[in-house]
């Protein structure tokens, strides 16, 4: 009788997870209907952000930039990559349209956790040191032509008001970063003021964000490139716009008739997204609680933890690890996206791989296949979300580009949208499930005229092209 009342006991915990995964897939479903409604909002909340300051979600703030790489830019200049957890430094000599990219040669420093909550000078004095550093390895591959300061262009990837090309405020941080003091000041003046700290020379002649160097790089070497899109730590967008089409611009109207768009998309919100109370309690647990909504449900930075908050659901009402609740499944963050991607990759017939992490990440040892199953279900649901919204994000800039039809009778034109970041570099089923779900919304025809191009690293290169565009010397080269 005992173990009759047992296994009763355990069938209906097992029930009991079944419904907890089966209704978290309901509420995490992105149909195709549901998934077009999120692009027209998308493409509606773009040209209200557009219209006037403050006048959406999306801020679709002005870079400055209005004239994208052409090739012609040469000389050597430095880049700064600032926006993750790590920071990258980079140089490059760049040859014109002959020799393009001659010599590159970079660097990668992770950021201790702790600056990421420190102060400005914090901060900055630890990156001004680093790139001093890095500036004093400069060797005989690099040449300044005489009498030249050095100059950089500085990869920001926060949101910022801009006032020119290399000057802007931070309006707030994202990705787990919050240092207070640093919001509403210049950040270049502030990295300006760290590097004469530091006895650094240089000037920072671009301020880009990551979508704009992604960009700028991706032009440099495909000229169909007009969009960017990041999917890593964070996600965001930027794309070319008609300089018309920016009412709450009133500056003069750029020659090029251009004006790259930073779309800052993380913080788009809109009441078709599918969201759960695994996310809602994410969000009011994070360091920016109601911001990067979009950004919550769909990068690096979060996607491994939306797992780990319906595991520990599972654990905690169905008993799904044992009459205990594993102590690690509560410890926020834990679970990271790299690791979920491997979960999810785990092609061995008894997931041998799911079982290790669970050990190795989170002390669960002794899991069943049909457990592991569960878990890779839900690694499955979280990834297959994320990847079908970003596909409607693209879906909705190419609606506002006018490029998700093909036009009678003109020549087919390409549209290539240049894509960064480690989500969509190296998880796989998430770069599939973008890719898979693009063409599913635009179709065959439409489909054969849009690129998604993994761009890595587009950004560093981009800010050294942009930097090399508006350097001081343009005049006398
Ligand atoms: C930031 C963007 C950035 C994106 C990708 C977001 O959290 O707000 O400025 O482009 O992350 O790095
Ligand atoms: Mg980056």
């Amino acid at each position: 009788a005992l173990i009759v009342r047992h296994r009763m006991r355990n069938s209906g915990r097992w029930a009991r997870a079944m419904a907890i995964l089966r209704e978290f897939e309901e509420k995490c479903a992105t149909p195709i209907g549901k998934l077009r409604q999120v692009a027209d909002a998308m493409a509606v909340e773009m040209h209200a952000g557009l219209a006037s300051e403050g006048g959406s979600k999306l801020k679709m703030l002005i870079s400055y930039v209005d004239n994208l790489p052409t090739g012609d830019e040469h000389g050597l200049f430095y880049a700064l990559d600032l926006g993750g957890t790590n920071f990258r430094v980079l140089r490059v000599q760049l040859g014109g349209k002959e020799g393009r990219v001659v010599h590159q040669e970079s660097t990668e420093v992770s950021i201790p956790q702790k600056l990421m909550v420190s102060t400005s000078d914090e901060l900055f004095d630890f990156i001004a040191t680093e790139l001093a550093k890095f500036v004093a390895t400069e060797g005989d591959d690099f040449r300044l032509s005489a009498g030249r300061q050095r100059e950089l262009g500085f990869t920001f990837s926060f949101p910022v008001k801009q006032s020119s090309i290399n000057s802007g405020t931070l309006l707030n941080w994202t990705k787990g970063f919050s240092i207070d003091d640093a919001i509403g000041e210049d950040v270049v003046a502030e990295l300006t003021k760290a590097m004469k700290r530091k006895d650094l020379d240089m000037r920072v002649a671009a301020l880009v964000n990551d979508t704009i160097g992604t960009l700028a790089g991706g032009r440099y070497f495909n000229e169909d490139v007009v969009a960017a899109v990041i999917l890593g730590t964070g996600t965001n967008a930027a794309y070319v716009e008609r300089a018309h089409a920016i009412p709450k611009w009133h500056g003069l109207l750029p020659k090029s008739g251009e004006m790259v768009i930073n779309m800052e998309w993380g913080n788009f919100r809109s009441s078709h997204l599918p969201v759960t109370e695994y996310d809602h309690a994410l969000d009011v647990e994070s360091l920016n609680v109601g911001e990067q909504i979009f950004e919550k449900i769909i990068s690096g930075m979060y996607l491994g933890d939306i797992v780990r908050r319906v595991l520990c659901k599972m654990a905690e009402e169905a008993a799904l690890f044992g009459d205990i609740v594993p102590p690690k499944l509560k410890v926020p963050f834990i679970l990271r996206t790299p690791e979920m991607s491997t979960m999810h990759n785990d092609a061995s017939p008894d997931l041998r791989v799911v079982g290790s992490k669970l050990k190795d990440i989170l002390g669960i040892s002794n899991t069943s296949l049909k457990t592991r199953k569960v878990v890779v279900e839900l690694c499955d649901i979280v990834a297959t979300r994320g990847a079908r919204l970003s596909a409607a994000g693209i879906l909705g800039i190419l609606k506002k580009s006018g490029r998700d039809t093909v036009k009678e009778g003109a020549e087919k034109q390409r549209s290539v949208v240049a894509v960064d970041g480690g989500l969509f570099e190296h998880y796989t089923e998430f770069n599939k499930c973008v890719r898979s779900t693009l063409r599913e919304l635009l179709g065959e025809e439409v489909a054969d005229t849009v690129f998604i191009e993994l761009a890595n690293d587009g950004s560093g290169i981009g800010a050294t092209l942009l930097a090399a565009s508006h350097s001081q010397y343009l005049e006398e080269s």
